[in-house]
Parts: C-alpha cells; sequence; structure tokens
C-alpha cells in the first residue's frame, strides 16, 4: 500500500483515477457528516458520482439506526439516497436471520434500529432496554424464555451484568447464532470523555459466552458479501471511502477495493505513516491506497468529467 497523496498527482491521473471506477463505497461519519453536520461539498461530490453513473453504497458500521432513518438522514443533509445504497449493521443483522430462514426469537442487546429491522424481517425478539439489578432478584435466576436461537449484540446504552448473564446462557447453546454488528472500539468524539464502542460490548460478551460473534460491519467479510453477492459489485471496479482505517481501509484491503482515506475523521497521516513501518502485516494493510484531506476537495475534478460527458 502506498498512501498516494491525489492532490500530489497531475490532474489527467486524477480524472483517469475516477473514471476507473463503477461503484462507490463510503463510510458515513468522518467522510460526509461529523454527528449531524454536512462536511462542505461532500454532498456534491457524492451527487456527481451518482450522476457520473456510479453506483453508491453508504457502508455504516452504526447499528443504532435503521434503513430508513438513515436514508432520511442522508436527505435532510442533501445527500441522494435510496433503499438500496443503504448498508447498516442493524438492518444487516436481521438480513443474515432472514437468509437462514430464521423462524425462533432473538435475544437483542441493542437499540431501537436492531427491533424495528426485525420487526421489518418478521423476526420476534426481546430485550431491548434497562435490565438493571434489583436488591432483592438475584440476577441468575431468570426464566429462560426456549424460543431463543439468536443473540444479536449492538450498540447498547442499558448495557449491563443482568444482560451478559442472559446472553452468555443462550449463547451456551452452539446452535443459537451469535451476531455483533461491529467491533468499533470507541465513538470519536472531541472532549476528553471515552464513549465505549459497539466494539467493546461485542467482547465483552464474547469473553463470557467463550465464543466468537459473526460481525455484519467492516472490515469483515459478511458485508462484502453481501455487496458482491446480492448487488454482484466488482471489487476491483471499486473505490472504499473512509476516516477509520482498521475498519474501513482494512475493509478495502481485504476484499480488493482500492482505498481512499479522508482526513476528516478519526485516522491522520502520522497514523499512516507508523503503519507503513510496522513488523505486522495487519497494520500495514491499514495504509490507504491514496489519500485526500477532504472528500470535498474531489469537486473540482467531477466537475470537469461533467463537463466533458454533458
Ligand atoms: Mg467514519
Amino acid at each position: 500500500m502506498s498512501a498516494i497523496n491525489i492532490k500530489s498527482l497531475i490532474r489527467q491521473d486524477v480524472l483517469k483515477f475516477l473514471n476507473s471506477f463503477d461503484t462507490i463505497l463510503t463510510d458515513c461519519d468522518g467522510v460526509l457528516w461529523l454527528h449531524t453536520t454536512p462536511l462542505p461539498n461532500a454532498s456534491d461530490v457524492l451527487n456527481l458520482f451518482r450522476k457520473l453513473g456510479k453506483r453508491i453504497f453508504y457502508v455504516t458500521n452504526n447499528s443504532t439506526k435503521t434503513r430508513d432513518e438513515l436514508i432520511e438522514k442522508c436527505r435532510n443533509l442533501q445527500f441522494e439516497a435510496y433503499r438500496d445504497d443503504i448498508m447498516c449493521t442493524a438492518n444487516l443483522s436481521a438480513s443474515y436471520l432472514q437468509n437462514k430462514a430464521f423462524t425462533k426469537k432473538v435475544y437483542v442487546i441493542g437499540s431501537q434500529a436492531i427491533a424495528k429491522e426485525l420487526e421489518l424481517a418478521g423476526i420476534s425478539y426481546c430485550g431491548i432496554g434497562p435490565d438493571v439489578i434489583h436488591e432483592n432478584k438475584p440476577y441468575h435466576i431468570f426464566e429462560k424464555d426456549p424460543d431463543i436461537s439468536a443473540v444479536i449484540v449492538g450498540f447498547d446504552e442499558h448495557f449491563s451484568y443482568p444482560k451478559m448473564v442472559k446472553a452468555a446462557t443462550y449463547l451456551n447453546d452452539p446452535n443459537v447464532y451469535f451476531i455483533g454488528t461491529n467491533t468499533d472500539e470507541r465513538f470519536p468524539i472531541d472532549d476528553d470523555v471515552v464513549i465505549p464502542g459497539t466494539g467493546s460490548l461485542v467482547r465483552c460478551v464474547e469473553i463470557c459466552a467463550e465464543r466468537k460473534a459473526v460481525i455484519m460491519g467492516k472490515p469483515e467479510e459478511y458485508m462484502a458479501k453481501v455487496l458482491m453477492e446480492r448487488y454482484k459489485i466488482e471489487p476491483r471496479r471499486t473505490l472504499m471511502i473512509g476516516d477509520r482505517c482498521n475498519t474501513d481501509i482494512l475493509f478495502g484491503t481485504r476484499y480488493g477495493f482500492t482505498t481512499l482515506l479522508v482526513l476528516t475523521g478519526v485516522s491522520s497521516l502520522s497514523d499512516i505513516e507508523k503503519w507503513k513501518q510496522s513488523e505486522q502485516q495487519e497494520e500495514r494493510d491499514f495504509v490507504p491506497n491514496y489519500y485526500i484531506d477532504a472528500l470535498g476537495d474531489l469537486l473540482s475534478y467531477l466537475e470537469e468529467l461533467d463537463t466533458e460527458t454533458s
């Protein structure tokens, strides 16, 4: 991996580079917007990619929004978006079980978004919301639901010891599916408070269940398989854009997509310099093929391509 600065290329080469893709996979937070604030010109860039005939997929590890809620967020921030463009881990968790012709019930550690996606898939569930320790009710005594045949772990601000007890107990049966939405360790934030991400919760349940979860999000295989098998994307004609190297860029490296890092989110140039020198292959796989300060910096190139074709 080379980490070429797009701006160091001559203009003609950038146009050729942009023309070499049919499919654009883009992460959301840190690339298109920061929380609820769109990044400058990012929506124009994505909308122009689409106008130039490229297939767009929003690929996010976020498990707290449904596909429909993400479409709404995209549209509110001026990004064109349709149902099939959205790859989010709440929806993938439900579709994973649907593909297994799952007819039983799911114990969910997670948010309402997972519940809504399961409902849309016609799958029953329980576990959403607080489950706290009561002084006079031991947490190790609970009525096991015999219908539970899957456990999903996503982001859950009500994560608790009683939930761990239940998840690990259900997972003691090796026939019970174990799904983790994603492995992001922390949420990127500006101040000096650490907000544990879903990966911390998944790891916690994995340890007490003594099993590994099947992970829906980047950089793991399931999302790549859905993109290749359901949507027939061709890796060699696909560009993966992201701000976080150990998820977005590693995802691209593993499945043969060209990778572009933007510096508006989690990973920085100094991280890349460190990983380039790393003794470990996995860290060297964090190094993107290309980088650019911000997605919006591609706008003038795309405008030129648009003028050429119209
Ligand atoms: Mg991101």
